[in-house]
């Protein structure tokens, strides 16, 4: 066994500690670059708290998943009001541009220099400016997370920038920031979270240490996220849930993910869709067929197993088979409304295209097992 685990300086949780978040920042900088989103009322407490620690900030707003060119505007404005600190407050896409903007104003160079598949892959050579993350909705983990994940409207891809210089000095994760998410949100980034603690539980890259934080993540959205979903205010359930999608951060940034992510890349690329609403509604179809090619191919692997594991955590019954899993999962994405891709304008023209670019992201090459394109198709199809 060989593993890393390598992830944010310091991690703070508890509902209320976004409070703290004027007296945190000043031991990293005092010109600060806020990233936020649209929702100013969400952020104007938070603001307050900055300028009562005498930090002097500046805004940019993200409104929706991150273009290359957004992120290169950022490290302009950062460079021109000479920022020495990056504040990302917001959900996966907000946090994201805050750590791509504070990893890139340090390098030189274009941006396009240091992403994949678009560019040149280069890596980054020096440490960014110090980010702070404090998400405001329970999905991504992306305060834990050495990736951030921007869209190229012009290639019709979206890309990663990938360096451990991405990993915030400091997440915030307080879960009182999620009390008032609109139902549709919490259901789509919920899912995403549960997504995110199934594929690194059964990934080829499981380790020990992402192991503990998967099963406990499941066991959290299992007794919550419905929960969540139908009762808003209820501050037990959004506490499960922030620590959820913390504990899949953890989770996929050190063991990676599998076929649903493999898909979610090139469908956000080519579409407008929400990432977690993406996810969401292929969980099912993909760990259906993944279980059926693990039975065929690989019955005596360990794979079996985690995936019979999976649904004892999620239905909290000892008998429960891997099936009863994948069923309770389907329940719980029909209480949560979650309508198929098709409501995203895909369909079945577009799943060639998808299924052959599915197959090359990076996030396929962790699924328990190799998928052929007959079996990456059917799971496709069937989330239409
Ligand atoms: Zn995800």
């Amino acid at each position: 066994m060989a593993f890393e685990f390598a992830t944010a300086g310091r991690i703070i949780f508890g509902p209320g500690t976004s409070k703290e978040l004027g007296t945190l920042l000043t031991q990293f900088g005092k010109r600060a670059l806020v990233v936020r989103g649209s929702d100013s009322a969400r952020t104007r407490p938070l603001l307050a708290s900055i300028e009562a620690a005498k930090v002097d900030h500046f805004c940019f707003e993200v409104h929706d998943e991150p273009t290359v060119e957004q992120v290169a505007e950022g490290v302009s404005q950062a460079r021109r009001e000479e920022s020495n600190l990056v504040i990302g407050i917001g959900g996966g896409s907000v946090i994201d541009s805050a750590k791509a903007i504070a990893g890139l104003v340090t390098n030189p160079g274009a941006i396009l220099d240091y992403l994949e598949v678009i560019g040149k892959g280069k890596q980054l050579s020096v440490p960014g400016l110090p980010c702070v993350a404090i998400p405001t909705t329970s999905g991504t983990g992306a305060e834990v997370t050495r990736n951030s994940v921007l869209a190229s409207p012009e290639h019709k891809v979206k890309v990663s920038l990938r360096s451990p210089y991405l990993l915030p000095c400091l997440a915030i994760v307080d879960p009182k920031l999620t009390l008032d998410l609109p139902p549709s949100v919490t259901a789509s980034t919920g899912l995403d979270a549960l997504t995110q603690v199934i594929e690194p539980y059964v990934s080829i890259r499981a380790n020990p240490v992402t192991d503990g934080f998967c099963i406990e993540g499941m066991r959290r959205v299992g007794r919550s996220l419905q929960r969540a979903f139908e009762q808003g205010q209820d501050l037990q359930a959004r506490e499960d849930m922030a620590l959820a999608s913390l504990f899949g951060g953890l989770s996929l940034a050190n063991a990676g993910l599998g076929a649903v992510h493999g898909f979610a890349a090139p469908i956000g690329g080519m579409f407008h869709a929400p990432h977690g609403a993406v996810c969401a509604a292929l969980l099912t179809r993909v760990m259906e067929v993944n279980l059926r090619a693990i039975r065929e191919r690989l019955p005596d692997g360990e794979a079996l197993r985690r995936y019979e594991l999976v649904a004892v955590i999620l239905t909290g019954t000892e008998k429960a088979t891997a099936a009863d899993g994948i069923h309770w999962i389907s329940e719980l994405c029909k209480a949560l409304q979650i309508p198929g891709l098709r409501t995203y304008g895909i369909s079945e023209v577009d799943i060639p295209e998808l299924v052959e670019k599915a197959a090359k992201a990076s996030s396929m090459k962790a699924n328990p097992i190799v998928l052929t394109r007959d079996e990456l198709t059917e799971a496709l199809q069937a989330a239409l």
